[in-house]
């Protein structure tokens, strides 16, 4: 197997091997890193078709990680896809609606992080242990809701590394903050920041771009490090559950070998649909990938126009988790788009921090044929979790509402009759209350703990064990920052 390694979206030098990259998460130079080329599957669909969860990942993810010994990486990935997942198929392929919902939340947290944040922790132990890392590894987060109690539940506890997550502290769901608010383990600091998940992002890339604070942290004894998307770690595996779900298909013969599927991925910061992406590289038969955003409709634009434009109101929507209007990774799929030109990254990169926006040529909007942009609005999405409902008994949450509400849309506009997955991003139960209040506005009144109660009536499923009992468990962190503090929030942290 050829040897992967990784650059910088923004220069070609300092090439690093997939350890290196893992444990550093931002490139120096404050770009991405990708494959400096494309791993080639050893088998083809055909020879992958019975293989489960587990061997399916090992499969796939061994061409990326290639200074792994088989044995590292065969661990990490039984430490992950374990017992913490409710279901024994770990992403489970539901057909409703003419569709297939591929249920990524049947993790710990509830939602599709857990698919990559509960292997990541292992790989960066792994990785930091191969790279000779002598200092403590301190995981500093940005969290529109979900990754920051994912990346908690999995980090918890992991010996030589600290977690530091910062939620908008008004910009998530009553149930996020608790599960996030009542982390155990140690080595978990979680801290409420007065302004939005933008804010958060923002901060924390600072705080990686700040080198003089970055050796301070190392006289410490601290090395920074990310579980945000930007790592290329939380990428790889997100790319496992694509062939996982086309193979059960092409195994149910519910499609024919080769046969083109769609995939429809609600949208925030592009990582999820950046794998499936990354999947069609590899050789996964996708006819269209159909972004869905919320009424932070940022990336529906870049899609339609080719201009990436964020000087906008940021809007806080049902569907928090894509309330962004700076989308990380489409820095990846804009390096793609260019024909793997740094030169070219660098200038976009620098156009939307000084301008807040920038466009791509019309030879680089050609790339964009493969995608379909939508976007739905609050009222829309809460319509279409009930008709769903109604008509199937199947609750969606709101951010697999959104991807299919655009689905829908996609599907009046071009007859397109290809068969279609549904990345179903969240479990219902995650956010409770807005959409128990598509089903009826009069359950307004409760509160979102009886409302779980209420939806695992109503729709006749077992409350998961992540939520059980969440109302009951103990606060432990109740730090919270201004924006502008938050270095000190770290180091305040550290220097105890
Ligand atoms: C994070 C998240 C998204 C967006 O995923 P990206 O990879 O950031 O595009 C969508 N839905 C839910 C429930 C999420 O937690």
């Amino acid at each position: 197997m050829e040897a992967c390694t990784y650059k910088s979206t923004r220069c070609s030098d300092f090439n690093v091997k997939p350890s290196e990259a893992i444990v550093k998460g931002l490139a120096h130079d404050g770009g991405l890193y990708i494959p400096l080329d494309f791993p080639v599957l050893e088998k083809s669909l055909d020879q992958l078709v019975d293989m489960d969860y587990r061997e399916l990942a090992f499969h796939i993810m061994r061409g990326f990680l290639t200074d792994f010994e088989d044995e590292e990486l065969q661990n990490c990935i039984n430490n992950a896809y374990d017992k913490k997942f409710e279901s024994e198929e770990i992403a489970p392929l539901v057909k409703k609606e003419g569709v297939y919902f591929l249920e990524l939340f049947h993790g710990p947290t509830l939602a599709f992080k857990d698919m990559a944040l509960s292997i990541l922790p292992h790989l960066m132990k792994t990785a930091s242990k191969k790279t000779n890392i002598q200092e403590d590894i301190v995981i500093l987060t940005a969290t529109s809701g979900d990754t920051g109690k994912a990346a908690l539940e999995g980090f918890a506890d992991i010996d030589g590394i600290k977690i530091i997550v910062f939620y908008p502290e008004n910009g998530v769901s009553e149930i996020q903050k608790r599960q996030m608010t009542t982390q155990e383990g140690k080595n978990t600091f979680v801290i409420g920041l007065e302004g939005n998940f933008d804010d958060a992002q923002r901060g924390i890339k600072e705080v990686f771009a700040d080198t003089a604070y970055n050796e301070k942290l190392n006289g410490m004894g601290y090395k920074l490090s990310s579980a945000n998307s930007i790592n290329i770690g939380r990428l790889v595996p997100q790319i496992v559950y694509y062939f996982y779900s086309y193979l059960k298909l092409l195994r149910d013969g519910e499609i024919a070998d080769g046969e083109k599927i769609n995939i429809v991925v609600p949208t925030g910061n592009f990582g999820n649909i950046l794998s499936a992406y990354y999947g069609k590289k590899l050789g996964l038969p996708v006819n269209k990938f159909i972004c869905a955003s919320n009424d932070n409709n940022v990336l529906y634009d870049f899609i339609n126009t080719g201009i990436y434009d964020i000087e906008r109101e940021f809007k806080k929507t049902i569907s928090p988790s894509m309330d962004i209007l700076i989308s990380s990774n489409l820095e990846r799929f804009l390096y793609e788009l260019s024909g793997n030109d740094e030169n070219k990254l660098k200038q976009f990169m620098l156009k939307l921090k000084k301008e807040g926006k920038y466009e791509i040529s019309d030879k680089m909007k050609e790339g964009l044929e493969d995608f379909y942009g939508g976007f739905i609005g609050d009222e829309k999405t809460h319509d279409t979790i009930r008709e769903v409902y109604e008509s199937s008994k199947y609750l969606m949450d709101t951010h697999t509402a959104v991807a299919f509400a655009v689905y829908k849309k996609y599907k009046e506009e071009s007859g397109d009759n290809t068969k279609t997955i549904i990345a179903s991003t969240a479990s219902p139960f995650k956010f409770t209350r807005s959409v128990m209040k598509s089903i009826d506005e009069e359950l307004e009144k409760y509160n979102d703990f009886d409302l779980i109660k209420k939806m695992s009536k109503l729709a006749d499923l077992n409350i998961p064990a992540g939520i059980k009992g969440l109302e009951d468990r103990k606060i432990l962190h109740n730090r919270r920052c201004k924006k502008n503090e938050i270095k000190t929030a770290i180091s305040n942290i550290l220097s105890k």
